[in-house]
Order: C-alpha cells, then sequence, then structure tokens
C-alpha cells in the first residue's frame, strides 16, 4: 500500500513529524485530503473547497519546509468551521445572508494556525450563524453522521466533527457558545476542547452571542488538540477587548502527568431522570477507568443546572439580535433585489436571508430586551448566570476537574427534532452550564450507546486549566481505544 493511502489515519502529530522529515510534501498531504473530501460530498461536511486556494498555500508550506523553517503544523493541512473569515475562502456562518461572502481579512485563529504552518483546507458547514445542535440549521445541506448516515453530526459545528471523524481533515477549528464544540465531538466520537472564555480572539469569528462565543480544535485526540490549542490562544488585545492578557502556552507540557490523587468532582445534577441509560453506562465505565488511573471521584452538587437552559436560552437571543442587526442589507452581505423605501429593504433582506432559526432568536432576543420585559428577563437571567459561575467556584473547592455525559443522548435521527426547538434546546443542559461560566471544557470519546453511537464524555476545568483536562484526556486516551476506533463505510 502506498504511503499516501495512509495519510488520513495519520493523527497530526504523526503527521507534521513525516512533513518535518520530507516523508511527506504539504502538497501531496492537501491533495490526498482534498480528494478524500471530494469523494465523501455525500456527507455534507464541507461548505467550500477551493483546490487552487489551498494548493497555493500548502505549496508556501512546502517552501517553509524547505527553507529550514520548523514550525509546529508546518503543512499539516486543516480546516475551518465557515464562522471564521478567511482571505483565500468565503465565509459564509451557513446562513444565505452571507451567500459568496468575502472577508478582506483572516480571523486570528484562521491567522495564528497559518503562522504555525497549516494550510487551509476549506470551510465546513455548520448550523446557521452557529444556532443549532443537529447542523440542520444550515442554510445550504445538512451534514451526516459518518458513524450512521441517517443521523445528525450534532451542531453547531456540525461539519467539523464530521470532518475528523470520517478522516477528511486530520483535524478543524470549532466555536461552542452552548456546547457546539463538545456535542458534536461527542456525537461523531472525536476529542474537541473550547477553552476558557477570552483565551482565543474573538476577531474574525462571526459573532452568535459575544459572552459565550469561544473558538477551539476538534481533532482525533487530546495531544493533537493540545498542539492546535497552543497555536490558537493567546492575548489579541487590540482587535479583541475581551482577549485575555494570558500569555499563549504549550498545553502539551503536562500530557503525561499522573492522574495519581486527581480529584473528578461528579454533578449529581447531571445523572439525573433525562440521562439515557446509554450514555450513563458509557460515562460510568469511563469513571471507573479513571479510578484505575488513580485518581477519585468525588459526588458534588450543580443545584442550578437545569436553569441553565432557560438562562443560555435568554442570553444568547439576547446578544444575537444585536449582533445580527449589522445584517441590514447595507454593509455587506444578502441585500433584496426588489424593495420599495429603505425599511422595506431591510425587511425584505432579513426575511429573505435569515433562516427561521435565526429568526425564532432574534425574535426573542428582541423581546426580552425590550422596555418592560429586560428586568424581567434578562436582567434575571444574567444574576442567575452569575450564580451558575458562583456554583462551580464552590465545586471546584472539592474537586480539581468535574466529569459528566456531554449530551443525554447519543446522536438522533436527521429530521426527528427539527420540527421542536425546544427539544433541541433541551439537549443542551450539560454543556451550557460551563459556558454560562466561560469555563473550559472538553469532549472526548469514551464508549458507544444505543444504535453503536459514540458517547463523549465531558470534562471541565476551572479557568486556564486547559492543560490540565488534556492532560486528564489524554492519559485516558493512552489506557483506552475509544478515539481510535473509526466509522466503517462513510469513512473508509
Ligand atoms: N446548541 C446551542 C444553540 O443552539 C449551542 C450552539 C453553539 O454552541 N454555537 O445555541
Amino acid at each position: 500500500m502506498s504511503e499516501n493511502l495512509d495519510l488520513h489515519d495519520l493523527t497530526v502529530v504523526q503527521l507534521a513529524a513525516k512533513l518535518a522529515a520530507g516523508q511527506v510534501s504539504a502538497v501531496q498531504a492537501a491533495t490526498h485530503f482534498l480528494a478524500r473530501a471530494a469523494a465523501h460530498e455525500e456527507l455534507g461536511a464541507y461548505l467550500c473547497i477551493d483546490r487552487e486556494a489551498t494548493l497555493a498555500q500548502a505549496a508556501a508550506a512546502d517552501a517553509r519546509i524547505a527553507a529550514g523553517e520548523k514550525a509546529p503544523l508546518l503543512g499539516v493541512p486543516i480546516a475551518h468551521k465557515d464562522i471564521f473569515v478567511t482571505r483565500d475562502f468565503p465565509s459564509t456562518a451557513g446562513s444565505r445572508m452571507l451567500q459568496d461572502y468575502r472577508s478582506p481579512f483572516d480571523a486570528t485563529v484562521v491567522a495564528r494556525l497559518a503562522q504555525a504552518g497549516a494550510v487551509t483546507l476549506g470551510k465546513l458547514n455548520c448550523d446557521e450563524f452557529a444556532m443549532g445542535s443537529s447542523n440542520e440549521n444550515s442554510a445550504y445541506r445538512p451534514a451526516r453522521n459518518p458513524w450512521d448516515t441517517s443521523r445528525i453530526p450534532g451542531g453547531s459545528s456540525g461539519g467539523s466533527a464530521v470532518a475528523v471523524a470520517a478522516r477528511l481533515a486530520p483535524a478543524v477549528t470549532g466555536t461552542d457558545t452552548g456546547g457546539s464544540i463538545r456535542q458534536p465531538a461527542s456525537f461523531c466520537g472525536i476529542t474537541g476542547i473550547k477553552p476558557t472564555y477570552g483565551r482565543a480572539s474573538r476577531y474574525g469569528m462571526i459573532a452568535f452571542a459575544s459572552s459565550l462565543d469561544q473558538a477551539g480544535p476538534m481533532a482525533r485526540d487530546a495531544q493533537d488538540c493540545a498542539l492546535l490549542l497552543s497555536a490558537m490562544c493567546g492575548p489579541d488585545p487590540d482587535r479583541d477587548s475581551t482577549s485575555l492578557d494570558v500569555p499563549a502556552e504549550d498545553f502539551s507540557r503536562s500530557l503525561n502527568d499522573s492522574l495519581q490523587g486527581l480529584r473528578i468532582g461528579v454533578p449529581r445534577e447531571f445523572f439525573g431522570e433525562g440521562l439515557g441509560a446509554d450514555v450513563r453506562a458509557a460515562v460510568d465505565a469511563a469513571l471507573a477507568q479513571y479510578q484505575k488511573l488513580g485518581a477519585s471521584l468525588v459526588p458534588i452538587s450543580l443545584p442550578r443546572t437545569e436553569l441553565s437552559i432557560p438562562v443560555y436560552y435568554i442570553i444568547a437571543p439576547a446578544e444575537a439580535s444585536s449582533n445580527l442587526s449589522r445584517f441590514d442589507g447595507v454593509k455587506f452581505g444578502h441585500r433584496a433585489a426588489q424593495y420599495g423605501d429603505l425599511q422595506d429593504m431591510y425587511k425584505k433582506t432579513r426575511a429573505e436571508g435569515f433562516g427561521d432559526e435565526v429568526k425564532r432568536r432574534i425574535m426573542i432576543g428582541a423581546y426580552v430586551l425590550s422596555h418592560g420585559y429586560y428586568d424581567a428577563y434578562y436582567l434575571q437571567a444574567q444574576k442567575i448566570r452569575r450564580m451558575i459561575a458562583d456554583d462551580f467556584q464552590q465545586a471546584f473547592g472539592q474537586c480539581d476537574v468535574i466529569a459528566g455525559p456531554v449530551a443525554p443522548t447519543v446522536a438522533w435521527k436527521l429530521g426527528e427534532k427539527s420540527d421542536d426547538p425546544v427539544a433541541n434546546y433541551l439537549a443542551d443542559i450539560f454543556t451550557l452550564p460551563a459556558s454560562l461560566a466561560g469555563l473550559p471544557g472538553m469532549s472526548l470519546p469514551c464508549g458507544f450507546g444505543d444504535g453503536h453511537m459514540p458517547v463523549g464524555l465531558q470534562l471541565i476545568g476551572n479557568y486556564f486549566a486547559e492543560a490540565r483536562l488534556l492532560n486528564a484526556a489524554h492519559r485516558f486516551q493512552q489506557a483506552t481505544e475509544f478515539h481510535l476506533c473509526k466509522p466503517q463505510g462513510a469513512a473508509a
């Protein structure tokens, strides 16, 4: 078998080593993944591929290698969720509103990964403006779960998770506002991490809910995530005022640290009634595995877990309604072809450009922010958000990391919840708390549930504990093989 045929089974760490050693060129690697992406179009992972743009970037990476440059991702092809703006590719946010839109600049995260040597394979499918949990809100096409193509891959970073699980990219970027990295990672059997809010710059990430939006990597294992995250993070004071003044770190530095004595908090509220028995069994087995690795389990309580749903679905739409006001047909993106006066132009443009879920959120957001309701909804939600963050601090007095399920069930069937927005919202219950608190969280494969669908384990850390989370995930992955399992058929 030629070396090339196996390229897609390499991790980022392995592929980077081959590139650095000259055993494979960046152009070869990019060509290989472009061919795979083309052969698996039915999965709907990519929204845009531009072979010439990718190969030009790959040739530039090869020139850097030839010049003796050392960079951690030099020549490694990756793909970006289509929420990040890119100069070389269109940026749609999964919306008609931004069909064919081209940004004059690269998002900071994209630029940092390019600086580290990454080559862009294309732009990945997602729910429109990252609003959703199934990728079915993409204005272009649904993405399909490679483990069972009749099922959703999760969302909103659905295309991102599909690309990694089906080996159409070695690693990708995603964004997580209320779970959009962790949940699709869980549903597709891959690894993903959302860092502490403010760690990665939001500059050039098309805004959904600014106080929650965070970028992060999705890859096959924790080691790859650590490598990408190290390149993505760091202050961006001139461009994102909420980016934290915390220097970039090497998140790989403590991957192999022992877990002896690690206190894992197990929140009672994450194991209640709504949790599927199949998911529970996989998560319980993972917790037992951690005990074997030297960790101890500490029962804890996050008493406001349930409230995270109403709180999030007030705050996120409120911020979205404000952020999306910029799409008015004047500044950029779609403009209705026919209209009367200016008001009519706004109305028609927005009616045509936005999908149903986006409109729903804009309406909810405008409502909860309006005079007379602001105190009753938005202000109350902000107060409870603070309490949710305080609950975590209380819990971290007793434990070092928190573990639990990512979602109550495995990936559901396409269409199963598409007429029921509330059913979608409820499924976010375990990812929303960490988002509201701004804490880092990750998902790693920990078993299989109904229909032999992947189950993810969620790890939540205190602020800036990303290295600790990745360490805990890596040690687990050294002792287990779930992250090595790959979907048959779709990923062949
Ligand atoms: N599912 C959640 C929502 O629909 C989270 C989305 C996200 O994290 N971008 O808002």
